[in-house]
């Protein structure tokens, strides 16, 4: 019979009488953006930030992501939060390549996207240098609206991600620049 349910954000196609037809891309897209494991990777002030993202006002678990992770292996989104130095560069990129795939990477503040205010020789001028990065959040800090929305951009990159890009051609050449296999 006739349903009043509302298909929310439901993956396009045909919807009536209680059904709708997709495609198998969609399906997995809509569960894996609905619950993504964020691994926080903080090393000064705009963990902070996080924090207050996570508290009950802004409220990230609205999104399915209230389920902060510390060990990349049990995580699919990589959120570096703060100044990275030279130093530490090696240990986020081992953290990275602790997730597993599926995993996407957020830079959240101008620190983790450009080195921010600190121009120096000590400090990375940005983890895209070392590992790709799917979200820049720009700030110093970023307001927590702005982790929002920089998190609802990777949402909808997860959500409309074809099940074959990372055994593409392109995506095989991004990780060969990064020096990953
Ligand atoms: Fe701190 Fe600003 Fe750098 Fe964030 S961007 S870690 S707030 S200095």
């Amino acid at each position: 019979g006739q349903t009043d349910i509302k298909l929310v954000d439901a993956p396009e196609g045909y919807q009536g009488d209680g059904f709708f037809t997709t495609n198998l891309d969609k399906v997995v897209g809509l569960g894996r953006k609905n619950s993504l494991w964020p691994m926080p990777f903080a090393t000064s002030c705009c963990g902070i930030e996080f924090m207050a993202t996570m508290g009950a006002h802004y409220d990230l678990a609205r999104f399915g992501a209230e389920r902060v992770g510390f060990s990349p292996r049990q995580c699919d989104l990589m959120m570096v939060m703060g100044t990275i130095a030279k130093k530490m560069a090696p240990v986020v990129k081992q953290v990275y390549l602790q997730l597993a795939e599926p995993r996407w990477v957020l830079a959240m503040g101008a620190c983790a996207s450009s080195g921010g205010i600190f121009d120096t020789y000590s400090v990375l001028q940005g983890i895209d240098q070392i590992i790709p990065v799917d979200v820049y959040v720009p700030g110093c800090p970023p307001r927590p609206e702005a982790v929002i929305d920089g998190f609802m951009r990777i949402q909808d990159l997860v959500g409309n991600e074809s099940l074959r890009r990372r055994n593409g051609a392109r995506y095989q050449e991004l990780m060969a620049s990064y020096g990953i296999q």
